[in-house]
């Protein structure tokens, strides 16, 4: 099993540190600042092997140079992003995997946020390294992306095992829920879910990691297939990626 740490980071971003205790092989998931990396490394005894990143966006690469000048660790990324995150090691794509120590991990294509964006799943450990594609009652903005890619990037996470861990890189979830709240008043778990976030201390609120199945219950971009939504839309025919659609241009305007 992997041991992981959540590190909380400028406004509301988290890096994670991920350690396979049998080989003492560390890697940090999308370092958006060093100092809490080096700080956590020394004070675990771990040395860094890899920096895995996500996508370019600089609040998830911002010190993969730094890191690596001073742990010699390699960096793992996108193919695709090869032209935008420098001094890439390892390049990956969809399906590959490779092994942090006696841990696989496989890498997820999910195009939409970004085009180039990957996702690190380890069955094992039963965790997923989101990135910007999945947050906890919410997604990430379609900058690159059609919203039929990112529908399908999601349904893509939606297969994995439903007691999957769901690290992702920002904490939004209060915020998410009051517009998954909105399109989907009379969902319980939702409001459950809501109500234990807000009871969580006000310092160090950290929502996360959440589960799949908590997601799949309380999440409106996976479940572009409730009916209540639907209403919600005034969507009367099955199309999922128009739901998809309308969600997801109705939550960057909405004002809570
Ligand atoms: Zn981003
Ligand atoms: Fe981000």
């Amino acid at each position: 099993m992997l041991e992981i740490l959540q590190l909380p980071v400028l406004a509301d971003n988290y890096i994670y540190l991920l350690h396979e205790p049998i080989s003492g092989k560390t890697a940090v998931v999308d370092p958006a600042v060093a100092e809490p990396v080096i700080a956590a490394l020394n004070a675990q005894g771990w040395q860094l092997d890899y920096i895995l990143n996500t996508h370019h966006h600089h609040d998830h690469i911002g010190a993969n140079l730094q890191l690596k000048q001073l742990t010699n660790c390699k960096i793992i990324a996108a193919e695709a992003d090869q032209h935008r995150i420098p001094d890439i090691d390892i390049t990956v794509n969809h399906n590959d995997q490779f092994q942090l120590g006696k841990q696989i991990i496989q890498v997820i294509a999910t195009p939409g946020h970004t085009s180039g964006h990957i996702v690190f799943y380890c069955a094992e450990s039963q965790a997923l390294f989101c990135g910007d594609t999945l947050f906890s009652l919410g997604c990430g903005r379609l900058f690159e992306g059609s919203a039929e890619q990112m529908w399908q990037s999601l349904q893509r996470i939606k297969q994995l095992p439903t007691d999957t861990r769901i690290y992702c890189a920002h904490e939004y979830t209060l915020n998410n829920g009051k517009f998954a709240l909105f399109v989907e008043p009379d969902n319980v778990d939702l409001q459950q879910r809501i109500s234990e976030v807000k009871q969580l201390p006000a310092i160090n609120r950290s929502t996360l990691p959440s589960t799949l199945a908590q997601e799949i219950a309380t999440n409106p971009f996976l479940r572009t297939n409730s009916v209540s939504i639907c209403n919600a839309l005034k969507i009367t025919e099955d199309n999922e990626i128009r739901v998809f659609t309308e969600l997801r241009k109705l939550k960057d305007t909405f004002q809570a």
